[in-house]
């Protein structure tokens, strides 16, 4: 079906280009001379866009100029840099990559969780920069008798918890709603899940409902023996907040993935030495990426092949 347009703006997985050019006719935008011409050349007949990197916006502006689109196929399970609510209402499906993750960004979390709590970073560069023979690295904090707190038990957050109970954690959460079969203490707000906690972890989707919802008050009520991880996205937490907190001793240390403005990481945070930073890696292993890549392509081929979307977002008009 090589009529089938499909509007690629920057580049991805070679593997999800080179499947979908055996089927559509694939516009790599970012081989475009002049991006703007192209796409006012293409625009008309665009039935679906592949969206491929959070920092590349897929809003209502973009998709008000393509009458025919129908789908939008991203790579990642968070779609908060698509506006999906638009879409929905537009007769627009945005498919996203549940599920196939979950595993390698838990580990993640607990890595970091780790990493912040024993000063793992800290240790081996004492190493390396020779200080070892003067004496002993400090003692730390531990995770022995510690509660972990998990913000959004969803796909993620559950298989973090499945994690920290073999270490021995205790384990609270905070959603939007008490889950039912779940066993772990439910708190009503992430202030109250914060006071419960010694580590707190960000699980929960970006966007406008969760903006900033780890704030200065949250990080006071976490404490001064709290660590902070985040594997979700870096709008739910006040990155100012964070910084003094962390400066101040309100809060003993921080792990995150993920920031405010990605590509970059603020060079207050970067300069903390209470701070064990990583850039955005939690799915980047070459066996989740590819299962990534794969679900891209199959959830836009079967809508290009009739048979509907594999995995939609909820906000999605389809209905099976
Ligand atoms: P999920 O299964 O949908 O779980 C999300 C959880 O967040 C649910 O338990 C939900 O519970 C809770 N939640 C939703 N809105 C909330 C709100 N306004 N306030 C408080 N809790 C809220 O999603 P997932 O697959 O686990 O993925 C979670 C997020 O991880 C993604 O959205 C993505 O941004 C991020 N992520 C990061 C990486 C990385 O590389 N670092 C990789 C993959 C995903 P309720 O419905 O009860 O509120």
């Amino acid at each position: 079906m090589a009529s089938f347009e499909v509007l690629m703006p920057v580049p991805g997985m070679p593997e999800i280009a080179d499947r979908l050019e055996r089927r559509v006719k694939l516009h790599k935008l970012w081989e475009a001379a002049d991006r703007e011409e192209r796409l006012a050349a293409i625009a008309p007949n665009v039935r679906a866009i592949v969206s491929t990197w959070v920092s590349a916006p897929v809003d209502a502006t973009l998709m008000s100029r393509l009458p025919k689109l129908e789908i939008v196929a991203s790579f990642g399970v968070g779609y908060d840099h698509i506006d999906a609510a638009w879409a929905g209402q537009h007769g627009v499906v945005v498919t996203h990559t549940p599920g196939v993750l979950d595993e390698d960004v838990a580990d993640i979390a607990i890595a970091l969780t780790l990493a912040a709590t024993r000063r793992l970073p800290q240790a081996e560069r004492y190493l390396r920069e020779g200080r070892w023979p003067s004496g002993a690295y400090r003692l730390t904090a531990s995770l022995r008798g510690r509660t972990m707190g998990i913000l959004g038990l969803g796909r993620i957050g559950a298989a973090i918890a499945r994690r920290a109970e073999a270490f021995g954690l205790k384990i609270a959460y905070h959603g939007r709603h008490k889950q039912d079969g779940v066993a772990y203490p439910y708190y009503e707000t992430p202030i109250a899940l914060a006071e419960a906690c010694d580590i707190l972890v960000i699980a929960a989707p970006g966007g406008p409902a969760t903006r900033h919802i780890v704030d200065s008050r949250v990080l006071a009520a976490l404490g001064a023996d709290g660590v902070l991880v985040n594997i979700a996205r870096g709008s739910l937490v006040d990155e100012r907040a964070l910084i003094a907190a962390l400066r101040d001793g309100v809060i003993l240390a921080a792990g995150l993935d993920v920031y405010e403005k990605e590509p970059n990481a603020p060079t207050e945070l970067i300069a903390l030495d209470n701070a064990v930073l990583l850039p955005h890696v939690g799915s980047a292993t070459r066996h989740t990426r590819a299962a990534m890549a794969n679900l891209v392509v199959d959830n836009l081929l079967s809508w290009v092949d009739g048979k509907g979307p594999l995995t939609p977002t909820p906000e999605t008009p389809w209905r099976r």
